[in-house]
């Protein structure tokens, strides 16, 4: 695996060779540029003032003040007549004619201009002499670029030298800065990994406030959600074996109870309860097994034009005797509502569940039952004046298992599951479903469900 500081080193050493060297290259070539201007200014010069000399005075006296002139200057002098004899071979270091090639002298000849050219270690300049338009012959200066090329070596060196500085630099604070946000990365990875292996006792310390203390905070809020996934399943698992051991238990005990002899009354109450224990075992097994196709998204509708009305009359009647039994006012308040496109039967599962819990939850009070749309919208609120249900509980009532009092609501036969089932059922026919709870006061749920035009229509 390569480590983001070999990738972000990699980039940072590319993207500096990629301004440092046409920088570099572009320095070199002014600083050259510069440099070699100024020798050939200085030649310039000096070989006009000499092509001067030559027109105002003879040949003899010119080659006496070239002399003395030239001791001065580090520069090569020859003089050559209008035949291409050397006349004067100053400092006489130099065989002229290795310089001067054929085509520069014709050039010389024909046109009075002077002539700059450049080879290894030397730039040389040359000038023709002419005198009332008489080409008279040519001076030539040569110089040693030795100089130039030394002051360039040191400048490509300085180049460099900063050049090397920098990437050093950059890479050193690329190294730092990596370190910075990797150190907390592979933290989190190794504590992300232990996660994975069953350990969900992690906190992560956020060592700032920017997108890594974010991603910090983010994988402690997964923590507590696994945790409180696992939490639950462990103990659905528990709750689960003890639902269905309890009414096996029972059943087992009555079954043996009817192999002995027994009064026909005592009979008829046995068998009750056996048919009582094996409805409540269904109700179980009913639930799980909804759930499970609910989660797999296998359950299959039946979708038809209904009445919600009907379908809530139907259910107010099946649980109105539990709540006369716990003298419980049951309070219906709704007004005349479009037929809703959705599964009659399992409308009825939503409705029968919430009403149940309300029941359940509540010890005195009442229930109401209200019903009413708008143009847009369907409104059905069940509210109770129970127990309700503390604000840290709310946001996990919807999650499968959740059981806010588990003793309490173990007795009531819940198994945790049957909120789950209400929100996959509103959500798979499009609604939504909501609760609004007061802990001690009471108990809101609230579901909705779209009109479209083609159901108001119906
Ligand atoms: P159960 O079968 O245990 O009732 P549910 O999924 O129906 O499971 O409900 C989950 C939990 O939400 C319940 O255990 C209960 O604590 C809480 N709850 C549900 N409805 C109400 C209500 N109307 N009032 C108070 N608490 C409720």
């Amino acid at each position: 695996m390569k480590s983001i500081v070999f990738k972000l080193g990699m980039l940072v050493v590319s993207i500096l060779l990629l301004v440092l060297l046409p920088l570099g290259y572009v320095v070199d070539q002014l600083f050259y540029t510069f440099y070699n201007n100024k020798t050939y200014e200085e030649m310039e010069q000096h070989v006009i003032t000499l092509v001067d000399m030559r027109t105002q005075m003879d040949e003899e006296t010119f080659i006496e003040k070239v002399e003395v002139a030239m001791e001065m200057v580090h520069e090569q002098v020859v003089y050559l007549d209008e035949s291409r004899e050397i006349v004067m071979n100053e400092q006489n270091t130099l065989d002229s004619l290795d310089i001067i090639t054929e085509e520069d002298w014709l050039q010389l000849q024909q046109q009075n201009e002077i002539i700059k050219r450049q080879q290894e270690h030397v730039s040389y300049i040359a000038s023709p002499i002419y005198n009332h338009n008489e080409f008279e012959g040519a001076i030539f200066m040569v110089t040693s670029t030795d100089d130039v090329d030394e002051i360039m070596d040191q400048v490509r060196t300085s180049l460099f030298v900063t050049g090397i500085g920098g990437l050093l630099l950059a890479l050193g604070f690329t190294y730092i800065i990596v370190r910075k946000v990797s150190m907390p990365l592979l933290h989190m990875e190794k504590v992300t990994r232990d996660m994975a292996k069953g350990n969900l006792n992690v906190v992560l310390t956020p060592s700032s406030e920017d997108e890594l203390g974010t991603l910090a905070h983010a994988i402690n809020d997964l923590s507590r959600k696994l945790k409180t996934l696992e939490d639950t399943r462990k103990e659905f698992l528990a709750n689960i074996s003890h639902e269905l051991r309890t009414p096996l238990t029972y059943m087992d005990g009555y079954v043996s109870l009817l192999k002995e002899k027994q009064s026909p009354e005592e009979r008829q109450h046995t068998i009750k309860i056996i048919e009582e224990e094996t409805a409540r075992l269904r109700l179980i097994v009913n639930d799980l097994f909804d759930l499970s196709k609910l989660e797999e998204g296998k359950i299959s509708l039946i979708l038809e034009w209904i009445d919600v009305s009907e379908v809530m009359e139907s259910v107010v009647e099946k649980v109105t005797y539990t709540a006369e039994q716990k003298k419980l006012a049951l309070v219906i308040k709704e007004e005349p509502v479009p037929l809703l496109y959705a599964d009659g039967n399992r409308m009825s599962q939503i409705l029968f569940n919430l009403l149940d819990n309300a029941i359940h939850y509540t010890e005195k009070g009442s229930i109401t039952v209200t019903m009413k749309h708008d143009d847009e919208q369907l409104y059905l609120f069940i509210a109770d004046t129970g127990i309700g249900i503390a604000e840290e509980d709310v946001p996990y009532i919807f999650e499968r298992f959740y059981r806010v009092e588990k003793s309490r609501s173990r007795a009531h036969g819940g198994t945790g599951l049957g909120l789950s089932i209400v929100k996959k059922l509103v959500e798979l026919q499009g609604g939504t479903v909501h609760v609004e709870s007061t802990y001690g006061e009471g108990t809101t749920f609230s579901i909705i469900f779209p009109l479209t035009n083609k159901e108001m229509e119906a």
